[in-house]
């Protein structure tokens, strides 16, 4: 059972020095924006429920979420289950999230994705660990192409326990450059190569949560900071943790103050007005 004094452990105690410091770098009036959280249940055990992320956003002033399912054990066939929750959710809490749905490629999705889009859904979520395909399996490549067609957005996990990120997916990127998409935890395990690929794709963007220290440094240093938005990947990340490993890594990679709007916000935000 979740209490009132955990909400409070995550930016008072151990973290309160780490909290004020972050909450020092966030410039005034800026409307944090996480990119990257999950609302349902998962197979490993971990849950979010809506009510739970919204406490953790108002503890941590964060205005909007984007928020789709976990690897759900109720995922059954087609994800229609976790997805309502989701739905539920941006339904129970006006303002405050932005709701993907999440789809299993391997099985019929076509019913679900047009269920999905005609509902609302603002965007797509796709984990190629936990649902076992690659970025380049064609049934994978279609789903780009029918979201690039209605203008949806997808994130995709490329982080922890990818193999291969660039590479499959660059064909998709050069046959869509209008297809926006949002590389979850950065591509971390293949950062460089991610950067120099994307350069010259303005509608791929980085997301930084859970990302290796190493790895935020290195993004940094080498992708354009209008390209970078921070997440939080709730309930793996936590807010303030979250948010302080993307502006400490910012700022040891020299990026300016100036920036930091369009890192905590605005860069994603004008997909979402
Ligand atoms: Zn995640």
């Amino acid at each position: 059972m979740e209490t009132e004094h955990d909400i409070a452990a995550l930016t008072g105690g151990a973290m309160a020095s780490i909290w004020s410091w972050v909450q020092g770098k966030i410039p005034p009036g800026v409307e944090v924006f996480d990119a990257h959280a999950h609302i349902g249940a998962d197979v490993d055990g971990r849950t979010m429920t809506a009510d739970g992320m919204r406490d953790r956003m108002e503890a941590a002033g964060v205005k909007r979420s984007i928020v789709f399912p976990l690897n759900d054990p109720n995922a059954r066939d087609d994800y229609s289950g976790p997805n309502d929750v989701v739905w539920n959710a941006y339904e129970e809490h006006p303002g405050f999230f932005v709701p993907f749905f999440r789809l299993n490629p391997h099985l019929d999705y076509d019913r679900e994705f047009a269920r999905c889009v005609e509902r609302g859904f603002m965007g797509l979520k796709l984990h190629p660990v936990s649902q076992q395909f690659e970025l380049d399996d064609p049934r994978v490549v279609r789903l780009f192409g029918m979201a690039a067609e209605i203008d949806l957005p997808v994130l995709i996990h490329a982080g922890f326990a990818m193999q291969r990120v660039v590479e499959p997916l660059l064909p998709t990127v050069e046959a869509h450059p209008e297809l926006r998409l949002i590389l979850g935890h950065s591509a971390m395990v293949e950062v460089l190569d991610a950067a120099y690929a994307f350069e010259g794709h303005p509608n791929v963007i980085f997301e930084t949560s859970v990302v290796r220290a190493k790895d935020l440094y290195e993004l940094f240093c080498s992708v354009d900071p209008s390209r970078i938005s921070y997440g939080s990947d709730i309930p793996y990340g936590d807010l303030p943790s979250t948010l302080h490993a993307t502006l400490a890594a910012a700022q040891a990679a020299g990026v300016p103050d100036e920036a930091l709007p369009g890192i905590l916000s605005g860069n994603i935000r004008r997909w979402f007005p």
